[in-house]
Order: structure tokens, then C-alpha cells, then sequence
């Protein structure tokens, strides 16, 4: 069991008979459109821990593993996945709260982990280091039956990067830990058709907040965090409007409030009259309903 009993929460995407219901062995063989289903839940984001969950009946791939191995273990068996059955992970960038259960799930677990080489090499391993496949930033790769773009975002880490995942003529994109929205950025989150967008802090709140000078510098700086004004300015201007999902994502606890940040991004969204598109806050304690496109 697992999928099966989740998808009631599936919230997007699917029109009615595009297979929502059909039992896991239906779809295999069949490469049909919208039949292929592509499903992914955030387990929780934010600046303690960050970790996104994709799957299709085929490949089920974690998108960095930045919670304790158990907590992993734990937020996966809440949407009904055996942390076992992980045919991947994909690191983002180094920072601990993409990685720092990366060392326990590997050895538990024996999951493949895809990073780039760069970021391999600030990798700290207790034990020895598990075998690693590199890939290199702005290049593509494939796990199973998802399609997998790496772009480039601007961050204080050695190589970060942000995904866009394709299946079944679907596409999600995740982009977190990134200073700005640059132009290569936006390219890479057009045509998805939902998107998981870092929307860290509230500027007035960074600025009158509890953090000293040099890091909310940091935060601010372009190779820092996205903030809810940056995201309503991409979601205004520059968006496509195709994602039927915008998916919010580490928030910062201090400099920010879930209902800013929402209020935000749906205000922009309003604003290019994008009805269709509905907002979905993340949070560092528990996952995100799983959506399926
Ligand atoms: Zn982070
Ligand atoms: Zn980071």
C-alpha cells in the first residue's frame, strides 16, 4: 500500500479519467501523456531541514535529505513510501539542512545519491564516503523514467543548483537557496506545471528582525535567499502562469510569516489574473499534501 491509498490527496493537475484511478500496474508500458503520473510532496522545508519527495510508478527520488534519517523515514511513511524503496537522492548543494541526513540514509539504506562533483567534494562523511554519480550543473540526467535539468541558482555554496523534472509530459521545478531570480532561473521554471519556489523572508522583517547586521546582509545578498517580495515579483512579471501549484518554500521562522508570504505570492498571482493557480506554503514540521500531475 502506499500511493493508492494517497492519491485522495492529490489536489492538481488531473483532469477526471486522466488515470488518477487506475491501479499502479495499469500504467506500466503505457507511455501516454497524462496516464504517466508524476507525483511529488515537499516533506518539509526550511533552514533546519529540506527535503522534496518525486515519484511516478516508477523512479521514487528524494530531492536533497536535509531532515535525520529517521525523520526521513518517518515523513515518507506518512504518505505511505518506504524510505527503503528510494531509488535516489539528488543534492542540491552542501548546506546541512539539504544533507545532514544524507550519511545515515545511504548506509541504511544503500540509495544511489546524485550530486554534482564540486559538491561532492564538501561532503563530510563520518564513515566512509558512499559511492557517488556526479553530474555536472546545467546538465541533464535521467533516473528511472524522470527526466532530470540541473540549473545553475546564486548561492553562498559551492555549485547549487535547482531541478526541473519531467515525466509524462508533465514538468515540476524546485528552486530554493537562491539570492535572486536570474534570467537563466526563470527560463528553467517556465512551462512547469508546478513549482516549488523559496519565498525565505519578508524584507521589513529581515531588516527589524532578531539577526545581526553581517547576516542579514547575508541573507539579502544575492547570493542568499529569495525573499516573498522577489517571489511576488517573478509570479507578476515574469511567471508563465501555467503552474496550477506554486509551492512556498524555506521559510524563514524569524523573518517571516507563513500568512505574509502567502498573501504575497497570491496577491501577484491575482494580480495576472492567474484564478487557476493556487498557492501551497510549505512548512519545516510536516509535509505538504501530495500533489499529482
Ligand atoms: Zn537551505
Ligand atoms: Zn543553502
Amino acid at each position: 500500500m502506499g500511493w493508492g491509498r494517497r492519491v485522495r490527496f492529490a489536489i492538481v493537475g488531473a483532469a477526471p479519467g486522466t488515470g488518477r484511478h487506475l491501479p499502479p500496474s495499469a500504467g506500466h508500458g503505457v507511455r501516454v501523456g497524462a496516464l504517466a503520473a508524476l507525483r511529488i510532496c515537499n516533506l518539509g522545508s526550511g533552514s533546519s531541514g529540506n527535503a522534496t519527495f518525486v515519484a511516478t510508478d516508477e523512479a521514487r527520488v528524494l530531492f536533497d535529505a536535509g531532515f535525520s534519517c529517521r525523520q526521513i523515514q518517518l515523513r515518507l511513511a506518512a504518505i505511505g513510501v518506504d524510505y527503503k524503496r528510494l531509488d535516489a537522492v539528488v543534492i542540491s548543494h552542501e548546506h546541512s539542512d539539504h544533507v545532514q541526513g544524507l550519511e545515515t540514509l545511504t548506509r541504511k539504506t544503500g540509495v544511489k545519491v546524485f550530486v554534482s562533483q564540486p559538491t561532492s567534494e564538501k561532503l563530510t562523511w563520518k564513515k566512509s564516503a558512499p559511492e557517488l554519480t556526479t553530474f555536472e550543473a546545467g546538465r541533464g540526467f535521467e533516473i528511472g523514467d524522470l527526466a532530470i535539468e540541473t540549473f545553475t541558482v546564486s548561492h553562498d555554496a559551492v555549485d547549487p543548483v535547482g531541478f526541473c523534472i519531467g515525466h509524462g509530459g508533465h514538468k515540476l521545478s524546485i528552486a530554493t537557496d537562491l539570492g535572486y531570480m536570474s534570467d537563466s532561473v526563470r527560463y528553467h521554471l517556465l512551462g512547469s506545471d508546478l513549482v516549488v519556489l523559496e519565498s525565505n523572508h519578508d524584507l521589513e522583517m529581515l531588516k527589524s528582525g532578531p539577526y545581526p547586521w553581517d547576516l542579514k546582509q547575508r541573507v539579502m545578498s544575492r547570493a542568499g535567499h529569495l525573499s516573498n517580495a522577489a517571489v511576488a515579483e517573478f509570479l507578476s512579471q515574469h511567471w508563465d502562469r501555467r503552474a496550477r501549484t506554486v509551492v512556498l518554500a524555506h521559510l524563514s521562522t524569524n523573518n517571516n510569516h507563513p500568512t505574509i508570504a502567502e498573501m504575497d505570492a497570491c496577491s501577484a498571482i491575482s494580480s495576472v489574473r492567474a484564478d487557476h493557480t493556487r498557492v501551497v506554503v510549505a512548512s519545516q514540521g510536516s509535509p505538504t499534501p501530495v500533489f499529482e500531475l
